[in-house]
């Protein structure tokens, strides 16, 4: 086995991947990216593509003044005081001060975006969002990468890293043929390896159990950086912080549709054209595609009398209870289940405030919204023999689970939703970093070589709110290859002052 020979090795082709993979180029580090998949991606490549950002450009057009300081502040309202307690407000603050820069840096390699939109409690509209949608990012970043000679090889997984008295120096890795490769480095290694929403034994370990039960939203993300870090001494923060679980409506089997929306060429460039000038209430009804796609029913449902049944028509939990419901969801056969609301909350939840799903202050899904948009899971009939008709559950069993829950008078007409999943969206957890994003170990020493981005190098940093991670996932990514650059010059620089020290001797 030859192992190759590269100055930066970055191990995910996710968003931070590609971002730090493009920054490495730009400092002149000849970077080879490893992506276990077969595609570049990760869970970037599937999001919605907020990006939240204080004192923008876009931000000055709309005559926005905000400021990164108020940025920092607001961003500690999201979480509840438990979580908030766990933040790291100094990272948290670095990241603020320097993410509209990153979308600078995004738009100069062709990415579009439009808004800013509010998100309360924020105190400014700062929520920008990609045209066509995440996947601009994973395709405008790859052209940009190989603009600057990086190589990208797909299908191969790194499951080792490489140490020479103390120091990372390569990775071992998988490639398309399951045979075994090295990778050595002269600058670094870069974990980009994303989240652990999938892996059931960390999950069960940080968070609990009961939890490993519980999907993540993207069946790749497993933490395998988060593990190779730990082997090599690093220490973990919050891994017992995660978004969710929460309760989600399953994919439409369509392909969503800003996915079939060009993300570069010249319809690109037009499309971005055509949405920022978009009028508001056609760039809302969009977007409300979007909320019957991704969002995940709002908790008040169950607090206003909505059950949720299995395949069986039982009811199997306090669905108040967040944790009772996920859990619950997930050890059901398929872990699935439906949301059964009776005459009085299809009428409640068929106007505001109550709405079935949203993205705050941009727009908001009601009954009648998930009946047009999502017909393959939102039903409503006149009777419940209908309904279970329809969803192929025992009649018997849904008209004695709806007769406890409702009432046994209660007339049609009848919804259901669903099938919904309890998943994580992601995890909070990553590896503790210093200020040029170098992993460190329980004693605050560096490992030398090692760097974390994104997921992977959160730092502390609880990220609650709309647009922070792939905001992270970016300004992480832009950052790292500038860190590089630095300490390699310091190296050199060090290297020149010991030679005529040493021959003067
Ligand atoms: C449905 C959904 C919607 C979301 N929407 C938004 C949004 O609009 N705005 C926002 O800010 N956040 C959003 N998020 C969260 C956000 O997308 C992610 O937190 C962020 O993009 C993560 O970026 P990353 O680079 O750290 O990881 P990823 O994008 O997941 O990239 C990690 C990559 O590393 C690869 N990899 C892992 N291990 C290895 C290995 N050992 N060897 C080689 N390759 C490996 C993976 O295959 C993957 O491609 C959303 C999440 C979900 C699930």
């Amino acid at each position: 086995m030859t192992p190759k020979h590269v100055d930066v090795l970055v191990i995910g082709a996710g968003g931070s991947g590609l971002a730090a993979a493009v920054s490495c180029g730009e400092q002149g580090f000849e970077t080879l990216v490893l992506e276990s998949c077969r595609q570049p991606g990760g869970t970037t490549g599937i999001a919605v593509g907020s990006f939240t950002a204080a004192e923008t450009s876009h931000q000055q057009v709309a005559g926005i003044v905000d400021s990164a300081e108020q940025h920092a502040i607001d961003l500690a309202r999201f979480a509840p005081d438990e979580i908030e307690q766990k933040n790291n407000p100094v990272s948290r603050e670095f990241f603020s001060r320097h993410s509209a820069d990153t979308l600078d840096w995004l738009e100069s390699h062709g990415l579009r975006f439009v808004g800013p939109v509010a998100e309360p409690p924020n105190k400014q509209p700062r929520m920008h969002n990609v045209i066509p949608g995440a996947k601009a990012y994973i395709a405008r970043l790859q052209l940009a990468a190989r603009k600057q000679g990086v190589v990208i090889q797909t299908q191969a997984t790194a499951s080792k890293l490489l140490t020479e008295e103390g120091r990372v120096v390569g990775a071992e890795y998988r490639n398309h043929l399951g045979q075994t490769q090295q990778v050595l480095t002269r600058v670094g290694v870069i974990l980009a390896t994303g989240d652990y929403a999938n892996n059931q034994e960390l999950i069960r370990r940080f968070k609990g159990g009961g939890y490993e039960c519980i999907e993540g939203i993207n069946p790749h993300a497993q933490g395998l950086g988060h593990i190779l870090a730990e082997q090599a001494g690093a220490k973990l923060l919050n891994m017992d912080v995660t978004y969710g679980p929460e309760l989600r409506f399953v994919a439409t089997a369509k392909r969503p549709f800003q996915q079939w929306l060009p993300a570069t060429g010249p319809l690109a460039a037009i499309q971005s054209w055509l949405a920022r000038r978009l009028p508001d209430w056609i760039f809302r009804k969009l977007i409300k595609r979007l909320l019957v796609t991704w969002q995940h029913p709002e908790a008040a449902l169950f607090h206003d009398g909505c059950i949720l049944v299995n395949q069986q028509g039982l009811r199997f939990c306090d669905e108040r209870s967040e944790k009772d419901r996920n859990i619950g969801v997930s050890i059901q056969s398929d872990r699935q289940a439906y949301i059964l609301m009776s005459a009085v909350q299809i009428a409640q939840y068929s106007q505001w405030p109550h709405f079935i799903s949203t993205a705050p202050d941009i727009a908001y899904a009601y009954v009648d919204d998930y009946l047009r948009l999502r017909p393959d899971i939102c039903h409503q009939a006149p009777t419940l023999e209908q309904i279970a008709t329809h969803y192929r559950l025992p009649l018997a069993q849904l008209q004695q689970t709806a007769a406890g829950a409702f009432g046994q008078a209660t007339n049609g007409p009848w919804v259901m939703l669903g099938p919904v999943k309890s998943y994580f969206t992601t995890t909070e957890g990553g590896a503790k970093i210093n200020e040029h994003f170098q992993v460190v170990n329980e004693e605050d020493d560096l490992i030398d070589g090692l760097f974390a981005v994104g997921q992977c190098g959160l730092n502390g940093m609880v990220l609650w709110s709309h647009g922070c991670h792939i905001a992270w996932a970016m300004t992480s990514g832009r950052l790292v290859g500038r860190a590089l650059r630095t300490l390699a010059d310091q190296t050199t620089d060090t290297k020149k002052r010991e030679v005529p020290n040493s021959t003067s001797r």
